[in-house]
């Protein structure tokens, strides 16, 4: 199992930033990329100068590390953003933020988005009070994502609303933690979302 934890760092300190995907421990001084920024393996402190290709490559690897979306999925989003109006990177990252697992690790009610995921799949949230238990469901404006009823003693919640609680919610979304939901303002745009990746060179590589 640690080595599991330890692989998920890796895929961080790959790309040079912390990418979020282990909850509490990505906020605290155990952060491995706080203790080792340099990539993992023998030449990992060697810096490497990529190619065009290599960079473009990195920042897909990153948005899709970053987000637990695999390729098949990463590239169907980016098929929908091609076919929106404005540019492809932005409504490619709208539509990646508009993911329910993101948005529930957003408002707090999950430490990562893996915990997300998994909160959903075992039925743990409502949209517009109907069950859905699909991560990948795409929010709307207006949506409202509550924790079902029966799960409001959910220990895992729990941890996760204490341990999450200086963690500011977006601006999109807004906060009621009596009632354990959340409201979809409206849709994230490119400013609310604090992914570091220049999402032009995905698009480069996609369009190849
Ligand atoms: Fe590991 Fe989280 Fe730090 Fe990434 S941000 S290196 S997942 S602890």
């Amino acid at each position: 199992m640690s080595r599991y934890k330890d692989e998920v760092c890796r895929i961080c300190r790959r790309e040079g930033q912390k990418l979020f995907l282990k909850g509490e421990r990505c906020y605290s001084d155990k952060c491995s990329i706080s203790r080792r920024n340099y990539a993992p393996g023998q030449n990992g402190q060697k810096k490497a100068k990529l190619s065009e290709y290599g960079t473009q490559l990195r920042e897909k690897q990153k948005t899709k590390s970053f987000y637990g979306v695999g390729e098949k999925q990463f590239r169907k989003y980016y098929t929908m953003a091609t076919k929106t109006k404005g540019k492809t990177g932005e409504a490619l990252l709208t539509l990646l933020e508009s993911r329910l697992d993101n948005v529930v690790y957003r408002l707090g009610f999950a430490s990562s988005r893996t915990q997300a995921r998994m909160l959903i799949t075992h039925g743990a949230f409502d949209v517009n009070g109907k069950k859905v238990n699909i991560p990948s469901y795409l929010i709307k404006a207006g949506d409202v994502i509550s924790v079902r009823e029966i799960k409001k003693d959910n220990g895992t919640i729990k941890v996760a609303l204490e341990t999450n609680e200086a963690r500011p919610v977006p601006t999109w979304l807004e906060k009621d933690t009596e009632k354990l939901s959340g409201k979809v303002v409206r849709l994230a745009s490119r400013e609310d979302i604090d992914l570091p990746v220049e999402e032009h060179l995905i698009v480069e590589l996609y369009s190849k």
